[in-house]
């Protein structure tokens, strides 16, 4: 039934050949499954075949499925993928390992308390809207700078690296681009950059995370 093992593989190999077209390790890129929408029937085949890097969307979702299959896989590594409102800030730090989408101070400050209130902290990466689209999650180029400076300097809170989702109607090499200069100024490791449709693109450009869904676990039903 499940097709599942076979996309994950053939991610996987062009995952490699678009690190060797680069002149990188492919060692060095981290494939983020981006399972939402699909239930724990659907995540067990990647696990079995070796998929330890997970991303959902929402913080509601992932609670559904995901305690129980960190039970039975406790190195599984989920990222938080989706907007993150502060009242889910308690139940994101319990059950993600990173957060992908840091984009306003209030959020920041949230996480720094809740980090320290826990007890737990996990890497976080500051969203950036590299498209300037009015209507998506994600901070302003022009404001990474204050927002490091409030976030990882102020609040002490893990940023790690930076995260984009380039505008659908785009060629997203100018937003991968952007991305990973912007990373590289302020000496940021983690760039988690392409989708199903572009992350071979983006591995040319230097993303260490690449975020695929359909490709590996087919359409979604929404999402
Ligand atoms: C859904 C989603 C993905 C994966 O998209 P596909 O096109 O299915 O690979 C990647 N990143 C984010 C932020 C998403 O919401």
């Amino acid at each position: 039934m499940s097709d599942i093992p076979h996309a994950l593989a053939a991610v996987k190999q062009r995952i490699a050949e678009s690190a060797r077209a680069a002149g990188r390790d492919a060692a060095a890129i981290t494939l983020v499954a981006v399972s939402k929408t699909h239930d724990a029937d659907a995540i067990r085949p990647a696990l079995a075949a070796g998929q330890r890097v997970f991303g959902e969307n929402r913080v509601q979702e992932a609670k559904g499925k995901w305690p129980r299959l960190k039970e039975e896989f406790p190195e599984v590594e989920l990222h938080l993928i989706g907007p993150l409102q502060t009242n889910k800030v308690r139940d994101a730090v319990a059950l993600f390992d990173v957060i992908e989408t840091v984009d306003r101070p209030k959020l920041a400050r949230a996480l720094a308390d809740e980090m320290e209130r826990s007890g737990r902290s996990i890497p976080c990466l500051l969203q950036v809207n590299t498209g300037r689209e009015p209507q998506k999650a994600g901070l302003d180029p022009d404001s990474v700078d204050s927002m490091l400076r409030l976030a990882r300097d102020e609040y002490r809170l893990p940023v790690i690296g930076l995260m984009c989702i380039p505008p659908a109607d785009q060629d997203p090499a100018p937003h991968f681009r952007l991305l990973a200069d912007m990373a590289a100024r302020h000496g940021l490791a983690v760039i988690s950059m392409g989708m199903s449709s572009d992350f071979p693109t983006a591995i040319g450009l230097g993303a260490t995370h690449v975020r695929v869904g359909s490709a590996i676990f087919g359409a979604r039903d929404y999402g």
